[in-house]
């Protein structure tokens, strides 16, 4: 890695640009954007990438948005984007890369993440799915929570127990679960703020081929850390923003356009989450940055941590600033989004979906106790659990 130049990139942009309209149907030229290795540039030649510096994706993505080209909605594709393609880059067959890369990154092929269940959410190794071996596959059941997505999704990352004897951390195992297949059934559920963009997952009966395993058997908690990292990242991560993005910058505009519902006290509170955005912002930079060094590390559990906590206050100013027009919230009839909006819509709807960031993708507490444990080097916490058989365990 690190031979391509800025220049290499730029004369492959022009190549494809050459080749395809960027007015086009949108999935060809986004399939030939992959196939010239410009979706991801730091991923291997012939899986979308051209092994070149992370960095250099920014050059990419400024001259095809220069040129009109499509986008590949990251926000609907998410869970594909930033948690199963590192995951299936780092630990999937070469099969597996060939098979899922290009259509998860076009976006003809959602993914989500059944991960959580009911009794397993914070303590994700206690998880209770059961994935038993049946000649060249596997047969699963259990019940899955809050799956985002699954809705719309064509696969699923899935971890399940395949091995109940042994302790939690080391009888869990990977898959790529068929979200078609028989035996898989998705039930919406409802948020606070009425819409339906996540579900329950019910698994009967499912069969998936050992083909579809990611990872070796029993070594499924390995393959997790991989997505949960990713998963933090991709939260607080993404591009390189430029100030006053994300929830400081509706606030911020209704603040200036609205000079009538300003009070000192206000004003006071909006200046310190101002510098407190920047400070998230120049911190997701830097995470950004070591990212094109090497692995994501704990310092996106701390930028996940710090814009949790940002969205919810300052989307709490932003209804407060607007008094009892921040209070109207338009519609509750129920919507099964494909992605979370949180700009185009009003301030209601911010205020309650951000409710949610603080447990999504990992708590604030649990993600405190990583800070703190990783970055602080604290002791960690009491585990008594950690030699006993899974099916010992009191649940
Ligand atoms: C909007 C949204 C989307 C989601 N999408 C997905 C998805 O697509 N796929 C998926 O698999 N999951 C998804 N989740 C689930 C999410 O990952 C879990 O809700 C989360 O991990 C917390 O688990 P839990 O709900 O079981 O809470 P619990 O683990 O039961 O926690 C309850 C409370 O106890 C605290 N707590 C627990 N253990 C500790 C500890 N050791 N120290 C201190 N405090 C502790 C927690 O922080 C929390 O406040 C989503 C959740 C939300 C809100």
């Amino acid at each position: 890695m690190g031979s391509v130049s800025a220049a290499d990139v730029r004369g492959r942009v022009e190549a494809l640009l050459a080749g395809w309209d960027p007015g086009a149907e949108p999935g060809e030229f986004l399939r030939a954007r992959f196939d010239a290795g410009l979706a991801w540039v730091h991923f291997p030649v012939g899986l979308g990438g051209l092994d070149a510096p992370r960095a250099l994706q920014a050059v990419v993505n400024a001259e095809l948005g220069a040129a009109g080209a499509p986008d590949n909605d990251p926000r609907r594709i998410g869970i594909g984007l930033g948690m199963a393609a590192p995951t299936i880059l780092a630990y999937g067959t070469p099969e597996q890369k060939a098979r899922f890369l290009r259509p998860l990154w076009t976006g003809e092929e959602v993914w989500c993440q059944l991960f959580s269940e009911p009794g397993a959410g914070s303590d994700l190794a206690g998880l209770g799915t059961r994935a038993v071996r049946d000649g060249d596959g596997w047969v699963v059941d259990g019940q899955k929570v809050w799956t985002s997505s699954a809705h719309t999704a064509r696969w699923a990352i899935l971890i399940a127990r395949t091995d109940p004897d042994v302790p939690k951390h080391r009888g869990i195992t990977y898959f790529v679960c068929d979200m078609t297949d028989p035996g898989v059934e998705v039930r919406p559920l409802r948020q606070i703020t009425g819409e339906a963009e996540f579900n329950e997952v019910f698994l009967t009966g499912v069969r998936i081929p050992d083909a579809h395993r990611l990872g070796a058997v029993g070594d499924g908690w390995r393959v997790a850390q991989a997505t949960l990292m990713n998963e933090r990242v991709a939260i607080g991560g993404g591009a390189s923003v430029p100030r006053e993005s994300g929830m400081i910058g509706p606030v911020a505009a209704t603040w200036r356009e609205r000079p009538e519902l300003r009070t000192p006290e206000l004003h006071d509170r909006l200046l310190r989450l101002w510098v407190d955005s920047e400070v998230a912002r120049l911190t997701a930079e830097r995470v950004r940055q070591q990212m094109a060094a090497g692995t994501p590390g704990p310092e996106g559990s701390g930028l996940k941590l710090s814009l949790a906590r940002l969205n919810q206050q300052l989307s709490g100013l932003e209804v407060e600033l607007l008094g009892e027009q921040g209070l109207r919230y338009g519609d509750w009839s129920m919507v099964r989004p494909q992605s979370v909006d949180f700009y185009g819509r009003d301030a209601g709807y911010r205020y309650l979906r951000a409710k949610g960031n603080s447990i999504e993708g990992g708590t604030s507490e649990i993600l405190r106790n990583i800070v703190a444990e990783r970055v602080l080097g604290l002791p960690a916490e009491p585990r008594n659990d950690k030699d006993a058989a899974w099916k010992d365990l009191p649940r």
